[in-house]
């Protein structure tokens, strides 16, 4: 309520007081349990709550005239207002939005029956529960500034927020803090120049400058773009006040690097494989797939070598399986660095590897197998002190591109490959074998 609609309220009980030649008038504000929450009175009163439910004044028919006291039961703080038991009482209900019970009490302090208010009860009724209302409506906004003010401050985002003029804004600590600016209201003019400040300090910057420039002059865009900022990344998310620019504008930061970082290692984590950390067989057909693709789309070849463990369940069976799962995670490091970077390398299955060469020449591919088998064979494993000769056989096939083919490529040179490995352990293991080239 402002400080006119309280004096108004003062003065409406005065100007009632001085009508009714009333001792006292008081405008009361009263739930609908009849308890009374707020008064405003004349003579001025610091008030103290009571209740009317049980006092009968609602039960009684008002139509101005005024009425024994007696035939009330009037709570003792008003009969200490009135220093003593009141002789009249009149209630002007004047129903206040969300109070029906409230209105205007007047109390005379001899019985002597005074004049009816008739004539002025309609005025009366009318003005105080447009003020009593517009008190509630204040206080409600009070409330509602201070939840907006403590949800400002306290959600785990920083926010600028621009006012529908484009003139004035407000930033939360968390956004000040992000722009090295202070908190609170600010001009919208003074923060552009800190978060420009902000987006330039961003490793993406130019991405995000190209992004926001063609949204300028744009009242309603929206758009929700990470800003990285080295190891921390902001998911910033602007768009319209309830979908129109007219009523503003919302920036909103959000710190989401821990997100981001559990998201790439879950996928670490459903892409490799738990012993050996190289990719696992799903993760090798999906990459496979696009790599192909793009290969085929080029002309180009690919390659792929099958690598499997010579008498491995020997070596589970002298040593132990957690003898054997170490020397698995040493086949698959030594493969690992003696492929290039590019080629793809993964656990296709218990003691079995697998590499796709992409674009590899021709005659590279066998050496490359060879360069595998003798990775391993060259020097036994240690495992725990332990030196254990290791050997593997590999099974190798080259496509090109295969168009009109009844299998997808990499099917094809995966089944292959796998007749190519088979044979080099028919012929004595510790060999590479090529399959004959798959061509379109
Ligand atoms: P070959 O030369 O014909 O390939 O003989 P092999 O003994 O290597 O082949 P076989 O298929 O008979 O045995 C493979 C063994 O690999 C059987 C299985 O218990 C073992 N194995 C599969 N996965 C793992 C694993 O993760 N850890 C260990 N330690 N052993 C595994
Ligand atoms: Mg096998
Ligand atoms: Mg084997």
């Amino acid at each position: 309520m402002t400080r006119s609609d309280s004096d108004a309220l003062a003065a409406l009980c005065h100007f009632a007081q001085l009508a009714s030649a009333a001792d006292r008038v008081m405008a009361i504000d009263i739930e609908a349990d009849g308890r009374a929450t707020w008064a405003v009175s004349s003579p001025s009163l610091s008030f103290s709550g009571f209740n009317l439910a049980r006092s009968g004044i609602f039960e009684h028919d008002w139509r101005g005239e005024p009425v024994e006291a007696a035939a009330f039961r009037l709570p003792s703080a008003i009969l200490h207002a009135l220093g003593g038991t009141p002789g009249s009482v009149l209630y002007i209900p004047s129903p206040s939005h969300g109070a029906p019970l409230s209105g205007l009490l007047l109390l005379w302090r001899h019985a002597s029956a005074p004049a009816p208010m008739t004539q002025q009860v309609p005025m009366l009724a009318a003005s105080v529960a447009r003020l009593l209302s517009a008190r509630r409506e204040a206080a409600r906004e009070v409330i509602v500034r201070n939840q907006f003010e403590d949800l400002f401050e306290s959600v785990p985002a920083g926010i600028v927020l621009i006012d529908g003029d484009g003139v004035g804004a407000a930033i939360n600590e968390r956004a000040a803090e992000l722009m090295a600016c202070a908190p609170g209201r600010h001009r919208a003019a003074e923060l552009a120049a800190p978060m420009r400040a902000l987006r330039q300090r961003c490793d993406n910057h130019a991405e995000l400058d190209q992004a926001y420039a063609r949204q300028m002059g744009d009242v309603n865009f929206a758009s929700k773009l990470n800003w990285t900022l080295g190891e921390r990344t902001f998911e910033v998310d602007t768009h319209p006040v309830r979908g129109n620019g007219e009523h503003g504008r919302i920036w909103l930061f959000t710190d989401v690097t821990a997100d981001l970082l559990m998201a790439a290692e879950l996928r670490r984590l459903a892409s490799s494989d738990p012993l050996t950390g190289v990719p696992n067989r799903r993760h090798f057909e999906e990459c496979s797939a696009q790599i192909i693709a793009a290969r085929e789309a080029q002309g180009h070849a690919v390659a792929v070598l099958m690598v499997d463990v010579d008498h491995f369940k020997k070596i589970n069976d002298t040593h132990g399986h957690p003898v054997g799962d170490e020397v698995l995670k040493a086949v698959a490091r030594r493969c690992r660095e003696a492929l290039r970077d590019r080629d793809l390398f993964a656990r296709f299955g218990g003691e079995e590897f697998i590499a796709l060469l992409s674009a590899p020449v021709i005659d590279e591919v066998p050496v490359a197998a060879e360069r595998l088998r003798h990775a391993i064979a060259a020097e036994p494993i240690t495992v725990a002190g332990v030196r254990i000769p290791v050997s593997i056989s590999v099974g190798g096939a080259i496509g090109e591109a295969l168009p009109g083919g009844d299998q997808p490529l990499l099917e094809e040179l995966v089944a292959r490959a796998d007749e190519a490995l088979y044979l080099a352990k028919t012929e004595g293991r510790n060999r590479v074998r090529m399959a004959e080239p798959v061509t379109a």
